[in-house]
């Protein structure tokens, strides 16, 4: 039997229905933007392996970290323990977060880090004896697929058969100009029930959404609004961390500073599974005291992974060379030329771009969700040119490792063009 024979019958994927869909492709290996298979076709990797990757595949740094790591200590429990990767990546985190966050808390992944955040914020309320139920998020929002995550990210055909179990949220319209000063009356009158421990945001980018873009202006008088009214306020920069949309966090593009971000994908550069979530000193001093029944009570069996933590230092290295501080900026360069070149073409609906991404929706004249049938048609097109862009439905990104050269990039957008020309 070979690999893919072997993979039908022993493996489930992530996202793929069981029958009707192509095999998966068998990767060998991957360097740099390139992912190998067998036979030695290279693809193109657009979407850094579902947007996490950073450096490119295989970077030397973090694969000479991993390894030494893995050679000296691979895991500890981080009850009761501690090490130096984990500590070095802490005081890391914090120096280019904003100064408000004050303490690390460590998880293995982006719905973790949310789950986190959420549980952080409604005992937050519990530990000063004022039990607040309600969460405010925004419409569209995807913040994972564990429960308490589900329950915060938008309620449509991906949470159908859950959607009993989830628990109430508040849920303010995706803000447009249009909207703007009512979005903003609603959410004050959310806020004036004074039931509400959080507010949740995927900041000026929603990913899963369609690379949907808002205001970072009106983001910030939310923000502000909302800890006014001591409202916690939870970043979810899981997607916008660590330069993908131009600065470190999303949340450098507005003046105000969250109570609590979730921070994962990106974090160990895309090659190990590590989830973050900070908070500032207010939301730690709620919890200081002996008591067990004010402890957090949380906890993962890799919390904290030595080598996962070892990675994430190997890439916060390179994120923040001068190096990679070019590479953000030339890549947002080449989409706005892009942007300005075929923005208006008759077969696109819009095209927007932030940072390293790039988001193009196409006119259909059918179904525009992520099931629509125009995801049949571009997938296998990039693919057979050897370059992965897994679309949402009729709509195609860019979200490459910030290596990519612009070379490549010209090759992906001429084929963006030919699929246009089609
Ligand atoms: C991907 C994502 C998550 C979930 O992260 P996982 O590691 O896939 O669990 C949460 N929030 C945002 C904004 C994301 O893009």
């Amino acid at each position: 039997m070979n690999w893919i024979e072997r993979d039908k019958q022993s493996i489930w994927h992530p996202f793929t229905p069981l029958l009707g869909v192509d095999d998966p492709l068998y990767i060998k290996s991957a360097e740099g933007v390139y992912l190998i298979t067998e036979d030695g076709r290279k693809i193109l990797d657009a979407v850094s392996s579902w947007w996490v990757n950073l450096h490119g595949h295989a970077h030397p740094a973090i694969a000479k970290a991993v390894a030494e790591q893995a050679a000296s200590l691979e895991h500890v429990i981080f009850a009761g323990f501690t090490h130096k990767p984990a500590i070095t990546l802490a005081e890391n985190l914090l120096s280019i977060l904003p100064d408000n966050q004050d303490k690390i808390f460590y998880s293995d992944n982006g719905s973790t880090a949310v789950e986190v955040a959420l549980k952080m914020a409604f005992q937050y309320w519990f530990n000063k004896g004022d039990v607040r139920k309600k969460v405010i998020a925004i419409d569209g929002a995807y913040h994972g697929d564990t429960f308490g995550a589900m329950s915060v990210g938008e309620r449509g055909d991906f949470t159908k058969p859950f959607n009993e179990h989830l628990f109430e949220v508040e849920f303010i319209d995706f803000p447009t100009p249009e909207n703007e000063s009512k979005v903003f009356e609603h959410f004050k009158n959310i806020i004036e029930t004074e039931e509400v421990a959080s507010f949740i945001f995927e900041p000026i980018v929603q990913g899963a959404s369609g690379m949907r873009m808002y205001n970072e202006q009106f983001l910030d008088k939310l923000i502000s609004y909302a800890q006014d009214h001591n409202i916690l306020c939870i970043a979810d920069e899981v997607m916008t961390g660590f330069g993908r949309i131009g600065k470190l966090f999303a949340c450098d593009y507005i003046s105000s500073n969250p109570d609590i971000f979730c921070l994962s994908k990106g974090l160990t550069g895309g090659a190990m599974a590590l989830g973050v979530t900070s908070c500032t000193k207010e939301v730690i001093e709620a919890f200081t005291s002996q008591d067990l029944h004010k402890t957090f009570l949380h906890g993962h069996s890799f919390t904290a992974n030595p080598i996962a933590c070892a990675a994430a230092v190997a890439s916060f290295e390179l994120l923040t060379s001068p190096t990679c501080r070019v590479n953000l900026s030339r890549i947002e360069q080449k989409h706005k030329v892009f942007h300005a070149k075929i923005k208006g073409h008759p077969r696109i609906k819009d095209i927007r771009y932030k940072g390293t991404i790039l988001a193009l929706e196409f006119f259909t004249d059918k179904d525009s969700s992520y099931f629509s049938e125009m995801r049949n048609q571009l997938y296998p097109f990039f693919l057979k040119k050897n370059i992965l862009l897994r679309p949402l439905g009729n709509l195609i990104y860019l979200i490459p490792p910030y290596i990519i050269t612009d070379k490549e990039l010209d090759k992906i957008y001429d084929a963006i063009e030919e699929f246009l020309a089609l």
